[in-house]
């Protein structure tokens, strides 16, 4: 029997005849007509106002960072249950990440306790909010929308903005979700970051976008990217990058936005086949989260076993690799990483409690219902 796969990109609609394009018109590097149709496609798909195309997530990160005004020697709140490269981003900067535990409804940034602990152990200050214990600024907060669930924006905002400090979301795999009707790249964050990375709903092979609704913000963006060039000639007026994506991933990226829609809504439709299939055993397991209001994009699918004995969840998962069912776990809290070990953090009992617990099922968009029911039929007689 064939494994059945975690995430396999579906590249069934136009990639292939968009990248014959691009190496038939000579147009592969940084500028090309495929980056700009890309640029307004998911300006158009995030409900934001303007994007600027880049290399990676990572990249998108870490720039949408630097135009904030994230720099050496300052913290940035990021919540620990995220993929690395959120706080990667903040290193890249010279800064470091303050890292704050997700809430249990959600996954995402707990805004009670990142309210709690600016309130305990911070202070405003000339130069902005300020760090009691160690004098570092408070430069920015970022907010992640994990699995492509909308973070709580209107709470985390409506704890930053009195604060004066800027919010980024991580939106890495969250294309096609809103919140309350609107799109998630319209919930008020300063900037917006995509990922459209091999194993994402929408991918261009690797890449990046951020996005937002401040013209001058979005454009100190862009010039980042481009090597701080200014005009045609070789003038640089700070140290850039090298962040544009090309036009061969734009190409991708077109053919996939073409279908975002479809692609969200086979993610939405495995979710829900997988809940309803398990909602008998609620006392074993649990479904990911679905709180009201957010219509999520679905990026993974999966349960988290309840079991007080961990040894239940690696069982699963090694009885799902054994019956050739792609079964993972997720992602390691940041605070238990060996670069940010000595970072600042706020008590960690919900992410600690979830990354033990997650078992990841396979959830390509092009999954069949047969190899669903095979997945829910191994689970079913595991537990
Ligand atoms: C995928 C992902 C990223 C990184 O994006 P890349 O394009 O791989 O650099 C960052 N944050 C989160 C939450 C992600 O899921």
């Amino acid at each position: 029997m064939q494994r059945i796969l975690l995430a396999v990109p579906d590249l069934t609609g136009n990639e292939a005849r968009y990248l014959r394009e691009c190496v038939t018109s000579n147009f592969v590097s940084s500028v090309g007509p495929f980056v700009d149709r890309f640029e307004s496609m998911v300006a158009e798909a995030s409900g934001a106002g303007v994007a600027v195309a880049v290399s990676s997530g990572t990249c998108g990160l870490h720039v949408a960072l630097l135009a904030l005004g994230v720099g050496p020697g300052d913290l940035v709140i990021v919540p620990s249950l995220t993929f690395i490269a959120s706080a990667n981003a903040v290193a890249h900067c010279g800064a470091t990440p303050w890292l704050v535990d997700v809430e249990a409804d959600s996954w995402n940034l707990d805004p009670v306790v990142l309210a709690d602990c600016l309130a305990k152990e911070t202070h405003l200050r000339d130069n902005g909010l300020v760090h009691r214990a160690t004098g570092k600024r408070v430069a920015a907060i970022m907010a992640v929308h994990s699995l492509g669930l909308p973070a709580n924006m209107e709470a985390i905002l409506g704890v930053a903005r009195p604060l004066g400090v800027p919010v980024i979301a991580d939106a890495a795999a969250a294309l096609g979700a809103s919140h309350q009707g609107r799109l998630v790249g319209d919930l008020g964050a300063d900037l917006s970051v995509f990922s459209f990375n091999g194993n994402k709903t929408i991918t261009c092979g690797g890449g990046g976008a951020v996005v937002g609704n401040d013209e001058k913000l979005l454009g100190l963006v862009r010039h980042l990217t481009t090597t701080a060039r200014l005009g045609n000639g070789y003038d640089h007026d700070r140290v850039g990058f090298n962040y544009r994506m090309t036009n061969l991933q734009a190409a991708v990226g077109c053919a996939q936005l073409e279908r975002l829609e479809r692609l969200v809504a086979a993610k939405r439709r495995i979710r829900t086949r997988y809940d309803q299939a398990f909602a008998d055993l609620h006392h074993q397991i649990m479904p990911f989260p679905n709180p009201p209001g957010s219509d999520g994009a679905c990026w993974f699918s999966g349960c988290v076993v309840l079991s007080a004995d961990l040894e239940k969840v690696d069982q699963l998962r090694a009885g799902l690799q054994q019956a050739g069912i792609d079964a993972r776990p997720f992602w390691k809290p940041i605070h238990l990483q060996l670069p940010y070990r000595d970072a600042p953090k706020t008590l960690q009992p919900v992410s600690e409690q979830l990354w033990s617990r997650v078992v990841t099922l396979p959830c390509a968009s092009g999954l069949t219902q047969e190899d669903q029911d095979r997945v829910i039929f191994a689970v079913r007689a595991l537990l």
